[in-house]
């Protein structure tokens, strides 16, 4: 081929590979055009923790209005009501179960083989009801009421020392979800009452936030708290019970406490159950409240009921990545 010819050739084929580049930026410029044109959920679409596997919405466009109310209001009307035992702790590490409160105490040296043996066995009878999604929340309900009655029986049998607690929360393998402190302490930073209502155990749960170095004072915990002895041994429990399906009561039982917050009309409520979801029920003056849940476990079986009743659903999500981008979005 002599000169001409190549110079021709060659330039047939950067004119053909520029029309080919130029084609597909026109085509992608088409497609984000018409995404952008008919979605209106553009908050949700800046924040790219919304892009990750884990999250799933059943109906984006209405997370998309809550959030916008939210942000309207920022900082002086909002309220956290959040569970604590695998909603701000860890359900897996490295594939391996993280205890809850209750575990904690389960696998501690304090306890007896005999009696952790016996607790195991509860465990292994009531957690599968716990979580059954065949069955109904009223079904559940009096299954639990058996498993707590049973297993703080045991507690109390062992007379565990108040002392010991901390030791024993420093010795487990509880974790907080990645991304805890950020949470905790921007929550802090702008005065964001956080109510923590949990059917675990308040102490336990208090000495993992201390240790964590994130129980700042605009934290309130309302779980089941030990009541010890002027020697500081187990010896009951003070107060109502507290359990998984019966948390619809809790601003009954707490109504000094919402009155104080009656301007804080907007709700971000985080859980891991279909009981915690009753959470704010009774809440006088709410604006918005985003619901977002967190699928840990029997994930097909349960998505769908998930996702009728979270806003959000976090399936294996072992972080606070969506929560902390929505709040840094808030705040
Ligand atoms: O903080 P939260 O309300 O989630 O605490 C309740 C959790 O404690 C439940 O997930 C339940 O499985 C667990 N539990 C336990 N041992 C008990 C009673 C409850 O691990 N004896
Ligand atoms: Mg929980």
């Amino acid at each position: 081929m002599d000169r001409a010819a190549v110079v021709k050739v060659g330039a047939a084929a950067s004119a053909s590979v520029c029309a080919v580049v130029g084609g597909v930026a026109l085509a992608q410029y088409i497609v984000a055009k018409k995404k952008r044109a008919g979605k209106k959920t553009r908050i949700i679409e800046m924040m790219p923790q919304f892009e990750k596997p884990t999250v799933h919405m059943r109906n984006p466009e209405r997370v998309e209005q809550i959030i916008c109310g939210l942000i309207k209001g920022g900082a002086s009307k909002l309220q956290i009501i959040t569970d604590f035992d695998m909603t701000l702790s860890k359900f897996l590490v490295n594939g391996k179960r993280c205890p809850t409160c209750h575990n904690i105490i389960d696998n501690c040296k304090l306890v007896t083989e005999e009696c952790r043996q016996k607790l195991l066995q509860l465990r292994n009878k009531y957690y599968p009801i716990e979580i059954d999604p065949q069955l109904t929340m009223e079904e559940k309900y009096p299954f639990m009421v058996e498993w707590y009655f049973k297993s703080h029986t045991l507690l109390v049998e062992q007379r565990l020392e108040k002392d010991k607690l901390p030791e024993v929360v420093r010795e487990s393998d509880v974790a907080l979800r990645e991304g805890f402190e950020q949470f905790f302490d921007r929550l802090h930073q702008h005065n964001v009452p956080v109510f923590i209502f949990s059917a675990g155990l308040g102490d336990v749960l208090e000495e993992i936030l201390l240790q964590a170095r994130v129980y700042h004072p605009n934290i309130k915990v309302v779980s089941n708290f030990m009541d010890f002895d002027e020697n500081g041994v187990l010896r009951g429990f003070k107060g109502e019970l507290i359990h998984v399906y019966n948390k619809h009561d809790g601003a009954l039982r707490n109504t000094e406490y919402f009155k104080q917050l009656k301007e804080n009309s907007n709700i971000i409520l985080l859980g891991d159950s279909m009981g915690d979801l009753s959470m704010a029920d009774g809440v006088p003056n709410v604006e918005n409240i985003l619901k977002i849940g967190f699928l840990n476990d029997k994930v097909e079986e349960r998505l769908d009921k998930y996702l009728d009743s979270y806003d959000i659903v976090l399936v294996k999500d072992e972080t606070l990545e969506v929560p902390n981008a929505i709040l840094q979005k808030v705040l």
